[in-house]
């Protein structure tokens, strides 16, 4: 058995947790349509009241919010209180342009710090823990939303953000971080510096809380070879609260949602339609006990199965798997979907020849697009490129269905990243 923050809560017996779950809807239901107006349009289009709902399997009457819909009522139509109640804002640009914010209150923060606190405690984590936040502070969710709630627990908490690499990895060595809160991506450069300096027998890190990118399970390998640490996969999206949405057990085997504040449910992402228990779709998240910006069936546009199976870490909220990819990462090349993780897993599989940094290059010419993969050649390779090239093409076709030009790069050559790493240019809209 693991420790908890929350024991009551994160261990509660299902059937009181869902007794909590439909009591705090049904009061949410009530406050968006009393406060909010595009909510209550929408329920008074389809002819729903907030007294219909009278189960939670009810929840499939009620609309669907999308990331639009954010855009749309930008910045505070989608508030259920008064501005003045507002403490924080948090904010996210999408690759298309527009802003959107979520609008906290000081009992929504006081909930998501505890649902990053349970993240840290269940990655070993105590008040006796120094906790490297090395996520980018400001209107991204990552920065705060790990510092306040490693705060929570009590741990001494050194908020170096990101960048500066060099001294973030002294700042570790002197000060004995335990624990490092930061991009999967940013880790493994973390880990590639270590490496250089010569100072992972200085490090006292024990584990790791890597979110807001998706990684594959090679990819925690590596970090957690580099680092000698154990690395846990935390998840958040600023539409619902930031990191600590779901967070990884000792088991590592998904992510436990944090089923008391939320309700999750999986999607035909085509259809709409709700999808029995088990099945890969979309998650759609309802923020139940969210006072400021309550959202009601958030379609979070990440692909994913939830596993009601109990855990052996002694919690009983569902698990969400890893997501596979999110709607909006997904690219169609020649009519073909390609997730950049597929991309990764091949790279990683492939790592004593290459390094798992990459870019991914789109473009069209003459109505056709063209596919390019830019990748690294890891410092040790001696053996002969175009073989080595070949060998990737063929692996990359048989897991894409489709074909790529890889361009092998000498080490080093591809810009690290220190906060989310941009793998795709995608040129297509540029003509
Ligand atoms: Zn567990």
């Amino acid at each position: 058995m693991g420790r908890y923050f929350q024991p009551d809560i994160e261990c509660m017996e299902r059937s009181e947790l869902e007794g909590h779950q439909l009591e705090k809807l049904k009061w949410q239901v009530k406050r968006v349509y009393e406060n909010v107006q595009m909510y209550r349009e929408r329920m008074d289009e389809t002819g729903v009241k907030p007294e219909d709902i009278k189960t939670l399997e009810d929840i499939s009457k009620l609309p669907f919010t999308t990331k639009q819909d954010l855009r749309d009522y930008y910045p505070f139509q989608l508030l259920a209180v008064p501005k003045r109640d507002i403490v924080r804002i948090q904010a996210s640009s999408g690759t298309t342009g527009k802003q959107i914010v979520a609008g906290y209150t000081r009992g929504d923060l006081d909930q998501w710090s505890n649902g990053f606190a349970r993240q840290l405690v269940a990655a070993d984590g105590d008040e006796k823990s120094r906790v490297q936040v090395s996520y980018g502070y400001g209107l991204f969710t990552g920065g705060l939303g790990a510092h306040q709630g490693a705060e929570k627990v009590g741990a001494m908490v050194i908020p170096t953000s990101s960048g500066n690499t060099e001294r973030q990895i002294r700042f570790m060595c002197d000060l004995g971080s335990t624990h490092l809160c930061c991009t999967p991506s940013y880790a493994m450069y973390l880990g590639e510096t270590v490496k250089e300096m010569g100072v992972k027998n200085q490090l006292k890190l024990r584990a790791g809380i890597f979110g807001a990118e998706p990684w594959t399970e090679e990819m925690r390998k590596q970090i957690e070879e580099a680092l000698g640490i154990r690395a846990h996969d935390v998840y958040g999206l600023t539409e619902i609260m930031g990191p600590g949405v779901s967070y990884e057990c000792e088991m590592q085997q998904g992510m436990h949602i944090c089923e008391d504040m939320f309700i999750a449910e999986i999607i035909d992402p085509d259809t709409g339609e709700v999808l029995p228990q088990g099945s890969f779709g979309e998650l759609v998240i309802s923020t139940i006990t969210k006072e400021g910006q309550p959202l009601l069936r958030y379609r979070t546009r990440d692909l994913c199965t939830l596993d009601y199976s109990p855990c052996e870490c002694g919690r009983t909220h569902v698990r969400m798997k890893k997501p596979a990819g999110r709607t909006d990462d997904m690219l169609i090349i020649r009519g073909v979907n390609v997730f950049p993780s597929q991309i990764e897993e091949v790279l990683l599989k492939n790592s004593i020849e290459v390094s798992p940094n990459y870019q991914i290059i789109v473009d069209r010419v003459n109505n056709t697009d063209t596919f390019d993969i830019n990748v690294e050649l890891s410092p040790k390779f001696n053996g002969d490129v175009e073989a080595e090239k070949h060998k990737l093409e063929t692996q990359l076709r048989s897991m894409l269905g489709i074909g790529a030009k890889v361009h092998l790069l000498r080490p080093k050559s591809i810009v690290r990243s220190e906060g989310k790493a941009k793998r795709v240019i995608d040129n297509r809209n540029l003509h």
